[in-house]
C-alpha cells in the first residue's frame, strides 16, 4: 500500500519559463512505513517534493494524493485535516525561545485545542508531552530553554514536536545537517523509532548518504527536477 503519491509531476513556480523546472515529470510512490529518503545536489527539488505532499506548493500539472486524497482538490478544511495527520521539522527547527522545551513539544496540542479538533484535555497533553520528552530522550532538558540546548537535542525537540500529534507521516528536510557523528546517531535513532514504535511513515531530505545507508528503505535521487532512480537499501541485520 502506498501512502504518497505523486503522478507525472512538474512544478514550474514562473509560468511560460522555458528553463528547466524545479520537478519535470517525476512519478513516485511513498509505501506506508517504510522510510524513505530523498537525495540531490542544491536545486535538484527536494524540497519542491516534500513541499508537495502537505499542500504548501501546488504541482503545475500532475497530482499528488495523499492517503488516496488528491491534494490540489482540497479545500481549506480538508487541507487543515491533511495537515493535522503530517508531521514536519523543516531546516532551521525554529523553536519558540522563550518557551521551555516542555512547552515547545506541548504547543501543537494547545493548538489543536484551541481550535477544538480532537481535543485531549489538558492532564492527557501533559502526559502525551511527558511521553515524547522519554520518547526523544530529553526528559532531563524538560525545563531548559532552546539557547541552552545542542544543535541535535534541539531538532529532537523539533521532532517530538512534530510526532507529539502522533501523524501518521513525517517530513523531514536535512534533520541532521549541521550535525556531528554522534549527535547525527541521536536523531536518526529517534527517526527509526518514530517507525518502529509509533508507526510513522518517514520522508527525509539529506544530502548525507550514510543517513540514507543507516536509516532509508528506500530512496531517490533527484537530478536537475528529474527523478534520476530509486533504489532500495539493503542492509545486514547487525547494521540495523
Ligand atoms: P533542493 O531542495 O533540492 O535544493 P528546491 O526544491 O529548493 O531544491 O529547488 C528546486 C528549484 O526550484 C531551484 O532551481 C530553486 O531555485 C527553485 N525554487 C525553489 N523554490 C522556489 C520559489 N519559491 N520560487 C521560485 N523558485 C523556486
Ligand atoms: P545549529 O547547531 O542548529 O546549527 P548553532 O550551532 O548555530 O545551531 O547554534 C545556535 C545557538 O545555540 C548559538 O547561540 C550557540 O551558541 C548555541 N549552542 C549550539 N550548540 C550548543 C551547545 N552544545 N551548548 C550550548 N549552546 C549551544
Amino acid at each position: 500500500r502506498s501512502i504518497v503519491e505523486f503522478r507525472g509531476i512538474t512544478k514550474r513556480y514562473r509560468s511560460g519559463e522555458d528553463g528547466p523546472a524545479a520537478l519535470e515529470d517525476v512519478t513516485l510512490s511513498i509505501r506506508t512505513g517504510e522510510i524513505f529518503g530523498i537525495v540531490g545536489e542544491s536545486g535538484a527539488g527536494k524540497s519542491t517534493l516534500l513541499e508537495l505532499v502537505n499542500g504548501l506548493t501546488l504541482p503545475t500539472a500532475g497530482s499528488v494524493s495523499v492517503g488516496g486524497v488528491d491534494v490540489a482538490g482540497l479545500d481549506r478544511r480538508g487541507m487543515r485535516a491533511l495537515r493535522r495527520g503530517i508531521g514536519t521539522v523543516f531546516q532551521g527547527v525554529h523553536l519558540l525561545s522563550n518557551s521551555t522545551v516542555r512547552e515547545n513539544i506541548r504547543l501543537p496540542l494547545r493548538l489543536a485545542g484551541r481550535r477544538g479538533e480532537d481535543a485531549l484535555s489538558g492532564r492527557q497533553q501533559a502526559e502525551e508531552v511527558e511521553r515524547m520528552l522519554s520518547f526523544v530522550g530529553l526528559a532531563h532538558r524538560a525545563d531548559h530553554y532552546p539557547a541552552q540546548l545542542s544543535g541535535g537535542e534541539r531538532q529532537r525537540v523539533g521532532l517530538a514536536r512534530a510526532l507529539v500529534t502522533r501523524p501518521s507521516l513525517l517530513l523531514c528536510d536535512e534533520p541532521t545537517s549541521s550535525l556531528d557523528a554522534s549527535t547525527t546517531g541521536d536523531v536518526l535513532r529517534v527517526l527509526a523509532d518514530a517507525r518502529e514504535k509509533l508507526g510513522t511513515t518517514v520522508i527525509v531530505i539529506t544530502h548525507d548518504l550514510d543517513v540514507v545507508k543507516v536509516l532509508c528503505d528506500r530512496a531517490a535521487l533527484l537530478e536537475k527536477g528529474r527523478l534520476r532512480e530509486v533504489f532500495p537499501i539493503t542492509r545486514s541485520a547487525a547494521e540495523r
